[in-house]
């Protein structure tokens, strides 16, 4: 069984290097990290505890029939999608997130193997604080790596695992995602970029926020450090289209 939030799409992928690619989403329930900012807070916060983590402060409903926890067979899972997209004759990616997918990696295989032989990209997105199995790792097509900062509200002790992150650089599939709400969060890139040896090359930084206009400020401030040492810069497409709609 799966633990499933939501099944989604066609959308666009809104972040990082796949960004404007065509796609679906499977979004598993459960993180194991606490983000103030997160945009899926409906994937984790069902507890007062955990509630009070986030910004908002507020507590989803883990049995809310839209977002909230769903045991899935793969079978099922599989059927959904093929109510939004024909996987099987027009493969597109179906990006797996979360939540943390890769807490999942076991039940996510028998999935992973029908969409990965008919032809479907796999993308993963993860905080890259759990390494992939190697029977995982076959059937992934890109790792979308979003390591996260102090400013997640995380204690480092958490939310930093650079033996994790070093099996995903090594994979050669992975591309990393940092998400800076001021230019001063760089040298907290840096100093990650450098200890764990990510490749410059594949990094970028992306602004926090939940409206374009907070998106495109932030940007304005990042985008030049962020340039001048290496890392490219990803906006968060979707919230320009749709605001911060959990079904787009
Ligand atoms: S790692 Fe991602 S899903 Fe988990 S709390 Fe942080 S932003 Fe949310």
């Amino acid at each position: 069984m799966i633990r499933i939030s939501q099944v989604m799409g066609p959308t666009v992928q809104g972040e990082g290097s796949a960004a404007g690619r065509h796609c679906l989403f499977v979004r598993t329930f459960a993180c194991n990290l606490e983000c103030g900012f997160c945009d899926t807070a409906y994937t984790w916060a069902v507890t007062d505890q955990k509630a009070a983590k986030t910004r908002s402060g507020h507590k989803y409903d883990r049995n809310d029939p839209a977002y909230g926890e769903k045991l899935m067979e793969p079978e099922k899972v599989l059927d959904r999608l093929m109510t939004l997209w024909d996987v099987e004759k027009r493969p597109t990616i179906i990006v797996v997130s979360g939540g943390e997918p890769m807490m999942q990696q076991q039940a996510l295989v028998p999935l992973l193997e029908r969409l990965h032989g008919w032809g479907n990209e796999i993308h993963i997105e993860t905080a890259g604080t759990i390494a992939p199995t190697t029977g995982f790792d076959a059937l992934v097509t890109q790792y979308n790596v979003s390591p996260k900062l102090a400013n997640s509200g995380n204690a480092r002790s958490k939310r930093y695992k650079p033996e994790a992150l070093a099996v995903l650089r090594d994979t050669g599939k992975s591309w990393f995602k940092f998400v800076v709400t001021h230019e001063k969060d760089l040298a907290e890139v840096d100093l990650i970029v450098a200890d764990a040896a990510l490749p410059v090359q594949r990094v970028m930084v992306m602004p926090e926020g939940s409206d374009g206009r907070t998106n495109i400020t932030t940007a304005q401030q990042v985008v030049d450090p962020a340039l001048a040492r290496g890392y490219g810069l990803s906006f968060r497409t979707h919230v320009f289209l749709w605001n911060d709609d959990p079904d787009r």
